[in-house]
């Protein structure tokens, strides 16, 4: 008996194949195999499924490797980390495919037909015990190639070898491998090893149509997101909703939580439904629930080399960031959220800018707030007192506070949407907002002549 085999300890795998890239597909695959070990205190394996050697590159890997690192899915065994069922490479693995092979020989199982070896089938129906599909009934009529003639080991049966070898106790995989289960069934019964329990998980569709996520689909690589400084708690939390639902609609959940709740026969039969919209309001939500701290710190690596945050105190850097904490919900786009922070010379929106500024009203509300803010003594340009400075001149001009709100904006953004405006007022500090005030009236002065 192989080590491993017999064990009543839970034991998953995920088993990619390197590609060059890290589908969403997959990671969700490692993901669902990785919470159901956590959940049931087994063990999650990776195994190498490389034996189409050209794509098992140096970088094949490491996009694989970070991505599950970055994704928080860390491995029991596999490898860089080992464990008692090394190679974990199925390129490093001939002589143990070469024993079992031969198993299969002398039992009668395999036979050689023009170079290649070949399975024979039992002719009877295999049952497959899916723990969301219940049982499923297929007959796999014809016999089937496992070793090439040019001496390669095909898929089904190095996947079956390494699942008995490394004891693996349940198959969680995409429902695009349930038609090759009848041919693993077939494989299990012939090395007279129990079948694993197998649970085959819907497919990830495309926003709209039928057609599953492929990986030129906007939002199917998660190297992308980690490019795209998307938070990986927030990336992995709307991962587990894609063929998984906690009960009460409930979706923004701790892992820890979701660990605990995770059960394999609650995963849904139906096809998912990616939505990026839905993900980058979690991620937005993520943001929002962080410590202060951590999200500033997360903002400064988002930044990284936009040269935005060098130039200012780490002082005015934090405030900054926690105005805009409330509102943004992805970093991807923080540098164009907040760089008129950081400078004096940003871009203007020319559209709102024509809407905005069609009659002199507007220059005429954006004057007379710089004339009431003279008289603020630069100590006291804070939220409340700006608030109430902003109502009393409304009310004395007969106008509405959006009347100065939304120009005066404008003018020290470029943009109609940001942060709470009278935070915007408080970080930008008096001088600051009179300077581009003035700059802004003067520009329209000029332009006028
Ligand atoms: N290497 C296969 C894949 O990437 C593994 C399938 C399985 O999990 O059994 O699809």
């Amino acid at each position: 008996m192989t080590k491993g085999e017999h064990t009543s300890e839970v034991r998953v795998r995920f088993a990619p194949s390197p590609t060059g890239f890290f589908h969403i597909g997959s990671a969700r695959t490692a993901l669902f195999n990785w919470l159901y070990a956590r959940h049931c205190g087994g063990k999650f394996i990776l195994r190498i499924e490389d034996t189409d050697r050209q794509r098992n590159t140096e970088e094949s890997l490491r996009v694989l490797f970070e991505g599950m690192k970055w994704l928080g899915l860390d491995w029991d065994e596999g490898p860089e980390k080992g464990g008692n069922h090394a190679p974990y490479f199925q390129s490093e693995r001939g002589a143990i495919y070469e024993d079992y092979l031969q198993r299969l020989f002398r039992s009668g199982h395999a036979y050689r037909r023009d170079g290649a070896v070949w399975f024979r089938v039992s002719g009877k129906p295999a049952i497959i015990h899916d723990e969301i599909r219940g049982d499923v009934v297929r007959l796999e009529e014809k016999d089937f190639v496992i070793v090439r003639s040019d001496g390669s080991p095909v898929f089904h049966f190095v996947n079956v070898v390494d699942d008995i070898a490394m004891g693996i106790t349940h198959v969680i995989r995409g429902e695009d491998h349930l038609s090759n289960s009848s041919k693993h069934v077939e494989l299990f019964q012939a090395f007279a090893v129990a079948a694993p329990k197998f649970a085959h998980i819907p497919l990830i569709l495309k926003t709209v149509g039928s057609g599953k996520m492929s990986k030129r689909d906007q939002g199917a690589l998660i190297e992308d997101y980690q490019r795209r400084e998307f938070l990986p708690e927030a990336v992995r939390n709307y991962l587990c909703l894609l063929g998984w639902s906690p009960k009460e609609d409930r979706e923004i959940l701790p892992i820890g939580e979701i660990i605990s709740l995770f059960e394999l026969q609650q995963i849904s039969k139906n096809n998912a439904r990616f939505d990026e919209k839905k993900l980058t309001h979690m991620n937005g939500e993520y943001l929002r629930a962080l410590p202060v701290d951590q999200f500033v710190e997360r903002c400064r690596s988002a930044l990284g080399s936009s040269g935005l945050s060098g130039a200012v105190s780490d002082d005015y850097f934090r405030e900054v960031m926690a105005v805009c904490q409330e509102k943004i919900r992805n970093l991807e786009t923080l540098g164009d959220f907040c760089g008129y922070f950081f400078r004096d010379r940003f871009p203007f929106d020319e559209k709102a800018m024509e809407k905005l500024f069609q009659g002199r009203d507007a220059l005429e509300r954006i004057d007379e707030f710089l004339k009431a803010i003279q008289s603020q003594p630069a100590g006291e340009f804070s939220g409340e007192s700006l608030e109430n400075l902003v109502g009393s001149l409304a009310e004395s001009m007969g106008v509405k506070t959006g009347d100065y709100i939304h120009p005066v904006r404008f003018a020290l953004s470029g943009k109609t949407v940001g942060p709470s405006f009278y935070h915007l007022l408080k970080v930008l500090g008096k001088e600051r907002v009179e300077h581009r005030l003035r700059t802004f009236l003067g520009g329209f002065t000029t332009r006028d002549q």
